[in-house]
């Protein structure tokens, strides 16, 4: 079954019991300035999980683009990608535990739906702790659809548990559903340890609040809120070992295939393959909800991802530009589920394009900068390091990424001074802000970058001073 089959199976199930479709919200979250990306299919719906009324009703579907720069470095795994859809459906204050369960074991084994045999499957469900009740109920309705107590696992908090940790809110338990991808039969017993066993779906149930003195009291309105991903599901049920492997990526690799001139590439992606794949199409996505590559938040994750996938196009001998290309790809695959893309196909061209000839020049002299880094430390030395200052070096004029350094650092056998850096780039800012603080003063009468550095300068010397003295 086809990424697209699938998706509109899923739709489809939740629209005839009642679910209105509603559509993909941006990357960027509109209402939450504590994150970068919308992570999730419920991340734009959290004011009506707080008990807002949604226009569309209490039963909601739909697939979210999704972006988790936290799982950047598992890239290359073969089930965490950084830019992902979530297929998902949310009962706000309707349905609950029961039906939500039903709905999902029939989704997943009802013959018209994934078709799943049952024996491949196993859950997991909240234990309890001393301050919330094992999810009894959860429990007791897997094993009513005959999911053996042996396939269900009893996990804490850590694992099973949704909601604000440590502050107050809405929260619950949820239950995980995952598949076995190793050798058959699957075993009788379910080890959640066992990475052969792949998440690929989570129900959460919002039934309590946190209050302030630590209580959990039943929440008034009772939610589900509900999360698939759409690629590991796409591999597991075409036996793929990996996202890599399915039709969704075909079109991306064949792209990079051609852009190689490579007539018979290998039946398994190298992880620069992946990489490049991976975080080109996110960066299309980026690109396509109006983010342009800069220095911090979004701008910069996304100056990231193009560039460590030119790094990675660098390892494959690709010296041309090329990032634009794979683009095409992604626009001419997703743009009619995600007209965005089409719509802003020149500007994510342009984009991809002007930041690819800026790093070029500057990948050539960074790398040279970064080999005599290298070279100057004698091969009998244990522990190698570069330090903060010279990584905040190698970032500032020859615009590496700190964690493009420590790649690279990693394959030479070297470490990088993390903390050194981020004291050099925290002090860089404080600086920069002191300059900005003196022009938006009109202390600057004459605007050039030396007079600027020089007021920062004085700017500092005086706050140190200050503190020496303990005078404000
Ligand atoms: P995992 O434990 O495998 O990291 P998760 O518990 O972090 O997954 P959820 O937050 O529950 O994931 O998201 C719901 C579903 O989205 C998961 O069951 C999985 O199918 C999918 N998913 C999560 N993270 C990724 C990712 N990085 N790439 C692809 N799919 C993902
Ligand atoms: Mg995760
Ligand atoms: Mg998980
Ligand atoms: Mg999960």
């Amino acid at each position: 079954m086809k990424a697209s089959e699938i998706r509109r199976r899923y739709i489809e199930f939740f629209k005839n019991r009642n679910h209105a479709e509603i559509k993909s919200a941006p990357l960027i979250p509109e209402n939450d300035p504590t994150c970068l990306f919308t992570t999730a299919g419920m991340h734009p719906l959290v004011p009506y999980l707080l008990g807002a009324k949604h226009p569309s009703g209490t039963r909601l579907t739909d697939y979210q683009k999704c972006i988790r720069t936290g799982d950047i470095d598992e890239v290359g795994d073969p089930v965490h990608l950084t830019f992902f859809e979530m297929l998902g459906n949310w009962s706000l204050g309707d349905y609950f535990k029961k039906e939500m369960i039903g709905f999902s074991f029939e989704f997943l084994t009802g013959k018209e739906n994934l078709n799943i045999p049952a024996d491949m499957l196993a859950v997991t469900v909240f234990a309890g702790d001393e301050d919330c009740p094992f999810d009894e109920e959860a429990y007791n309705e897997w094993r009513s659809h005959g999911i053996p107590a042996a396939r269900i696992a009893k996990l804490g908090k850590k694992d099973n548990w949704w909601g604000p940790a440590g502050t107050t809110g809405p929260c619950g338990p949820d239950t995980e559903m995952f598949y076995w991808t190793g050798p058959l039969p699957a075993p009788e017993t379910f080890d959640p340890g066992d990475k052969r066993w792949v998440e690929i779906w989570n129900d959460v149930f919002m039934q309590y609040n946190k209050t302030a003195d630590g209580k959990f009291e039943p929440l008034a309105q009772k939610n589900v809120d509900t999360g698939m991903g759409l690629e590991r599901v796409t591999a597991i049920l075409q036996g793929k070992a990996s996202c890599y492997e399915t039709e969704i990526f075909a079109p991306i690799f064949a792209k990079l295939d051609e852009i190689r001139g490579i007539d018979a590439p290998a039946a398994v992606r190298t992880s620069s393959e992946r990489i490049i794949a991976d975080h080109l199409r996110a960066a299309t996505f980026i690109l396509g909800d109006g983010i342009t590559p800069g220095k911090v938040d979004q701008p910069y994750v996304l100056r990231r991802l193009i560039r460590r996938a030119i790094r990675e196009g660098r390892k494959l001998g690709i010296n041309d530009a090329f990032t634009s290309k794979i683009a095409d790809a992604v626009i001419e695959e997703f743009g009619d589920v995600y007209p965005e893309l089409r719509d802003r196909a020149a500007v994510i061209r342009e984009e991809l394009d002007r930041e690819e000839k800026q790093f070029a020049v500057t990948l050539e002299k960074g790398t040279h900068e970064f080999q005599k880094l290298i070279d100057r430390v004698p091969a009998h030395i244990e522990k190698k390091i570069i330090s903060g200052k010279n990584a905040f070096n190698l970032y500032e004029t020859y615009g590496f990424p700190i964690e493009l350094t420590i790649e690279m650092a990693q394959e030479k056998g070297f470490q990088v001074d993390r903390a050194g850096y981020d004291a050099a780039f925290a002090k860089h800012q404080e600086m920069s802000r002191a300059g900005a603080e003196q022009k938006f003063k009109g202390g600057l009468a004459d605007s050039s970058e030396a007079t600027a550095a020089l007021h920062s300068a004085t700017h500092l010397l005086q706050a140190a001073l200050r503190k020496v003295l303990g005078t404000h």
